[in-house]
């Protein structure tokens, strides 16, 4: 089977879309490449006395439109170009549901799963030592992602902070609600997926009854609940995570499945539901699909065998470009991830506004701003697909493309 390398896909995208909307040779060559990358050593003193040294990247894809924003991962599969791939689609994240900002992603190559609390916190405060000259608001806001979480993002601030002397709430996003968080950041990525998932249904008039998630960490168990609770209705019939799968065609309880998971750190050997292999949970007769782990998920050996109706990307580049053409064939509606994702970084958006102004929104206005932004930018995606003819990734890409030449054009960079 053909092997993806990440960034190369997402470059791929960029100019196929800047060669529908006819932009010049210099637009494509700034949009094509990061703005400015970071690369660091990162040594850290283990629990034992040994010391040892991580590799982690900050990469700033494009901030024509506003800063950087964009998640760190600390994930031990990381490479610079995931990173490049990850931080490009930030940028078009953001362009597609407007927010003012631009788009950048980091990561530590490491195993967070063999680290003590104490190892994660040494790494997460170096990680910041080293990048602090380059972050900041008005420069580049941070964020969780793959296996980072608040009290990372707490420790990561506090560092910031002692650095700077002075208070930064807004440096990054994604904190505890004590120190500078917003209310519904946590589950913000899945409400806006089941927001784009309930636009979806409308247009193409689907019955959301069945779904299946891939991927049970907080994006994939967040999906799950709202699922049922902003469309409901919809019975969860599969469900699995790194270790293995779930399958119920009666359908299995979401909230004992979250709390299984949360208790014994993954779905295996639930009781309400039959062992089946993980990757056979992208296979099952459902309305929905959701991917929520990683890269290149679905790929051309099983793209063939999908059955849903409408698959929500949560998961950054699930699709290798290979399945998205066998999928768009099929005749599945996917609504892509710069599109389904993006109710991380909207909600993330919110967090610096009320860091900004220290008037911080009841959790029923976080909810409704987030709806608002999803559903115009799910429109906004259904019109360029009309317009241009085109399949929804490439049209969301299109949306975003457009976006940011606009900025860069404007500020006379090309
Ligand atoms: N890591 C999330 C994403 O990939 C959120 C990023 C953010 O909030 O800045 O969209």
């Amino acid at each position: 089977m053909k092997s993806y390398n990440s960034f190369q896909v997402a470059q791929q995208q960029v100019r196929k879309a800047a060669a529908i909307l006819d932009l010049g040779l210099s637009t494509i060559d700034l949009l094509s490449w990061p703005q400015r990358e970071f690369s660091f050593t990162l040594p850290v003193r283990m629990d034992d006395g040994s010391a040892r040294v991580f590799q982690a990247y900050r990469i700033q894809f494009n901030t024509a439109r506003g800063p950087a924003k964009g998640g760190i991962r600390f994930h031990q599969d990381e490479t610079v170009d995931t990173i490049r791939a990850l931080a490009c689609w930030m940028a078009l994240k953001t362009a597609v549901v407007d927010l003012p900002l631009g788009g950048g992603k980091g990561g530590v190559i490491c195993d967070p799963r063999s680290l003590s609390e104490r190892e994660l916190e040494r790494l997460s405060r170096a990680y910041i030592r080293a990048c602090a000259p380059y972050i900041g608001i008005g420069k580049d806001i941070p964020a969780p992602d793959v296996y980072t979480n608040p009290q990372i993002m707490a420790w990561m601030m506090d560092e910031y902070e002692t650095i700077a002397q002075r208070h930064h709430p807004g440096v990054l996003t994604d904190k505890p609600m004590q120190i500078g968080g917003t209310e519904g950041r946590r589950d913000a990525t899945a409400r806006g997926g089941v927001i784009a998932v309930r636009e979806a249904c409308n247009a193409l008039q689907v019955d959301p009854e069945t779904f299946a998630i891939q991927g049970f960490g907080n994006a994939g168990q967040r999906a799950a609940l709202l699922h049922q609770e902003l469309l409901g209705c919809g019975k969860l019939v599969g469900a699995c995570d790194s270790k293995g799968g779930l399958y119920n065609p009666a359908g299995i309880d979401v909230k004992d499945l979250v709390t299984y998971k949360l208790t014994t750190g993954s779905v295996v050997n639930f009781p309400g539901a039959r062992a089946v292999p993980r990757d056979s949970i992208l296979e099952l007769d459902v309305d929905i699909l959701y991917p929520a782990a990683l890269e290149n998920s679905i790929s051309q050996l099983n793209a063939k065998n999908i059955k849903a109706r409408i698959i929500c990307e949560l998961a950054n580049g699930p699709t290798t470009p290979d399945a998205d053409l066998l999928l768009d064939k099929k005749g599945i509606h996917v609504i892509p991830d710069i599109l389904a994702s993006a109710g991380g970084v909207t909600v993330s958006y919110f967090e610096m506004v009320q860091d900004g102004t220290l008037d911080f929104w009841e959790e029923h206005v976080v909810h409704e701003r987030l709806d608002k932004k999803l559903t115009k930018a799910y429109r906004t995606v259904q019109e360029a697909i009309r317009e241009k003819k085109v399949h929804p990734r490439l049209a969301a890409t299109i949306v975003g493309v457009a976006r940011i030449a606009e900025a860069c054009e404007l500020r006379g960079w090309v």
